[in-house]
């Protein structure tokens, strides 16, 4: 078992621990917690393309359903040389508690293909998404389980795999795929929704914390789509951002930098390594970043960025996970015991899910919100799901990701009870 799958599968264990108080019957309980820690659909087989040199190429893909007890399953389909069966269940898990932690009615899914797409063409890369799309069609639907794009996957492909359920089915169904260009159906405000729900829980955060906006420095590991625009909206709310990086190197100014300059300069295709700093200004390295003496250490980057390695040196007051998987279980149950609050990706990057919802919703009803409803919605949304974590965060006396743990595996087990699953 790859150890993303064994940390997905120990959260469940772990917070069986806490739940099973909750439920007097203990044997309907170990049932639905048995369920939980198996997918319920491994989907799995070959496909093929013609290379455009005339040879054939196959290649192993995955659709994975783990549960779908809160509504059908939802999950993004990643194109990656690295896709395992494993990581693919471990993703659809988590995608089943990030669902019911934001209280959206969606189970856990996700789907992969093992392939380095940078080797295709853009006509080969279609080909294997319409193959793609042929092998999960008969699982997929508005009402059974809902695709998105994932790493390596976009708008173009769910348009090109939505073309292809479409002819098979006979009709139009935009609301089978989320994350869609706007002329088939895509939200307004998708593009900066993680971002934009990220900075609601913080802020959220930082006044269940009675801190203040004004005075909280933050940091954001990353800067593209998940950190650019958590960094400029964190900014525009008046969080002074004092550093931020790519992959090359960091920029630190601990009197505030100017996150549209920063945008327009990454958006040119420059890397922070050769920014024209401006006095007061400085590089730094990404390790450097992390240690900042900051109010908030946003990691929006990669997995695995705050380890055993670097756990000692991390001096903010929280460190708001971004990105998926950023901080070890190891260095979790660490920077927990040294007082320093994870709010967990499962809460914190949230947002972009739940604007998948309003899109599905939109195509659903075939009415098309305006922006300013999207994001007013996505507040509400997230917001709520912020205070019903901190919540028991204060009840209990636990930690934000034992929390999160605890009350979407709780919504996910009440609904397996009330459908009489177990
Ligand atoms: P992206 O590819 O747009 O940006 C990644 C950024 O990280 C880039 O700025 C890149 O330079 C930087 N980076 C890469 N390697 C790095 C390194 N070694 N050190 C420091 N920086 C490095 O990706 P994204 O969409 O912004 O996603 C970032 C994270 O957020 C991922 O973990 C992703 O799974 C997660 N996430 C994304 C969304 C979404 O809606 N895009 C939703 C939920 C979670």
């Amino acid at each position: 078992m790859n150890a993303i799958l064994g940390a997905a599968l120990n959260q469940i264990k772990d917070t069986s621990t806490i739940l099973g108080e909750d439920y007097p019957d203990k044997k309907k309980f170990k049932e639905a917690i048995d369920a939980i820690l198996i997918p319920q659909r491994v989907v799995k087989g070959k496909i093929s393309i013609k290379r455009e040199n005339g040879k054939r190429m196959t290649f192993l893909a995955f659709r994975i359903q783990h549960n779908d007890a809160r509504g059908p399953f939802k999950g993004g389909i990643r194109f990656h040389q690295n896709v395992s069966e494993d990581e693919v269940q471990a993703l659809a898990i988590l995608m089943s508690l990030k669902c019911a932690v934001a209280g959206i009615p969606y189970g856990g899914a996700k789907g992969g293909v093992v392939v380095d797409p940078s080797k295709l063409t853009k006509s080969e890369l279609k080909d294997l998404s319409t193959e793609y799309a042929k092998f999960i069609a008969p699982y997929i639907g508005p009402w059974k389980d809902v695709p998105a794009p994932d790493v390596n996957t976009d708008g173009q492909i769910m348009s090109w795999m939505l073309e292809v359920y479409e002819k098979k089915i006979g009709m139009q169904a935009p609301a089978t795929f989320t994350g869609k260009p706007l002329e088939l159906g895509g939200s307004l405000g998708r593009t900066e929704a993680t971002g934009q729900g990220g900075v609601c829980v913080l802020a959220a955060y930082i006044n269940s914390k009675k801190l203040k906006v004004a005075s909280s420095t933050v940091a954001v590991q990353g800067f593209g789509n998940v950190g650019y625009y958590f960094a400029k909206i964190a900014k525009e709310l008046g969080f002074r951002v004092v550093a931020v990086s790519d992959s090359s190197s960091g920029i630190y100014d601990p009197k505030g930098l100017d996150i549209d300059t920063l945008g327009k300069y990454k958006e040119k295709g420059g890397s922070f390594r050769d920014y024209p700093l401006k006095s007061g200004a400085k590089l730094i390295t990404n390790a450097e970043l992390l240690e900042l003496p900051v109010t908030v250490l946003v990691p929006a980057a990669l997995e695995n960025s705050i380890t055993k390695e670097n756990m000692e040196d991390i001096s903010a007051k929280v460190v708001f996970e971004m990105a998926n998987g950023p901080t070890t279980s190891e260095a979790d149950t660490y920077l927990h015991e040294k007082g320093i609050d994870v709010i967990p990706d499962i809460l914190s990057n949230s947002g972009g899910v739940t604007v998948s919802y309003f899109e599905w919703v939109q195509n659903l009803s075939g009415y098309y919100w305006t922006k300013e409803r999207v994001n007013e919605e996505l507040k509400k949304t997230i917001t709520k799901a912020f205070t019903d974590i901190d919540k028991i965060v204060k009840e209990k006396r636990i930690s934000y990701r034992r929390a999160a743990n605890y009350l979407s595996i709780k919504r996910i087990i009440d609904a397996m009870i009330t459908r009489g699953r177990v």
